[in-house]
């Protein structure tokens, strides 16, 4: 077994390439190992001390985010929360205060989980992901990027380096909202986020809305056929019966796929709401579940 700690992206970029892991936060990769998901790899290559991959800047392709920046951050970064809100809402409920200090952007997208809460916001969000190897950088919308449960298109020498946000038009609005048991130490039961820009007389210019935990990946629902439209009650319960349409969840322990599938239509339809609420200017605290009081009390 090897540990390399990498102090560069090209160090990092070596080890891979010489067959060894990457390793960032370790609340995925770590902790599922100590509870016997999957034997630690072999070789792992250690990336949290890149300061270059922590850190968040507004670029002509819009806004670039390290694979390296935590939950933490991203809950209250203000480009973040002012411009991309539902990703703020989706870090922000992720684990506890230490999961989301230690827990990456990068290690969430790149573990695959179809229960990851960032996937769904990023997905309505059109990022993609940037990968790079020895080899060279490549571009990934993240629609492409998960394949299965734990398995994405990134070959094992690629690290990835930043997700790449589009800029948002004006009167524009995100969100994302999750049906959790409890307020902490929990992961989604099902999850949804909506982004919605609206036109100059206050219909659906775009709508896109995804789903997590009811599919093997994160999904998107195809809502094209409500633009145009105004965001009212008869629109949002469309949303909900074409998520639910949607939604192939597994039953287990924490919910029947019945279950689910209603209530991930529940999820779209507030997520519908608090992302055309916000696209017409109002201000609804970071995250959405703990505004519209969903979860359990405090
Ligand atoms: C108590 C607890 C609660 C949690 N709650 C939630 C929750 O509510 N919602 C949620 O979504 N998740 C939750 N998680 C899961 C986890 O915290 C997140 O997925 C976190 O973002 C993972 O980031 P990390 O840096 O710790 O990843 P790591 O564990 O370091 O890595 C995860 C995987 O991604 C790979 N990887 C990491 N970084 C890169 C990179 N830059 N390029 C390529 N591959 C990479 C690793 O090789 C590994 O396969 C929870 C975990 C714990 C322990």
């Amino acid at each position: 077994m090897t540990f390399t700690i990498a102090a560069t992206v090209d160090e990092a970029l070596a080890a891979l390439a010489a067959g060894a892991r990457p390793v960032a936060g370790g609340s995925d990769l770590v902790v599922g190992a100590r509870h016997g998901k999957s034997p630690l790899p072999t070789d792992l290559v250690a990336i949290d001390r890149i300061d270059g991959l922590r850190t968040i800047e507004q670029t002509d392709a819009g806004l670039r985010v390290g694979a390296l920046v935590s939950h933490a951050t991203l809950m209250t970064d203000a480009a973040v929360v002012g411009g991309y809100t539902g990703l703020a809402d989706a870090a922000a409920l992720v684990g506890s205060p230490a999961t989301r200090h230690v827990g990456t952007l990068g290690g969430n997208v790149m573990n695959a989980s179809p229960a990851m809460d960032t996937g769904a916001p990023l997905l309505v969000l059109e990022a993609t992901a940037e990968l790079r190897s020895v080899d060279g950088t490549r571009e990934v919308p993240v629609g492409e990027l998960w394949t299965g449960p734990g398995r994405t298109v990134a070959t094992a020498d690629e690290l990835c380096t930043a997700l790449v946000i589009p800029t948002r038009p004006d009167r524009s609005g995100s969100a994302y909202v999750r049906l959790e048991y409890r307020r902490a130490m929990e992961i989604a039961v099902v999850g949804a986020a909506a982004s919605v820009v609206l036109d100059d007389d206050g219909s659906i210019g775009s709508l896109v809305v995804a789903l997590s935990a009811v599919a093997p990946t994160i999904v998107s629902v195809d809502v094209s056929s409500l633009t145009g439209r105004v965001v009212d009650d008869a629109l949002l319960s469309e949303v909900a019966d074409l998520a639910s349409e949607r939604a192939t969840p597994i039953s287990d322990l924490r919910a029947s796929d019945r279950y689910r599938r209603h209530t991930v239509g529940v999820m779209a339809r507030r997520a519908v709401e608090a992302a055309a609420r916000r696209a017409r200017g109002e201000h609804i605290t970071v995250p959405v579940n703990r505004a519209f009081g969903i979860g359990a009390t405090a």
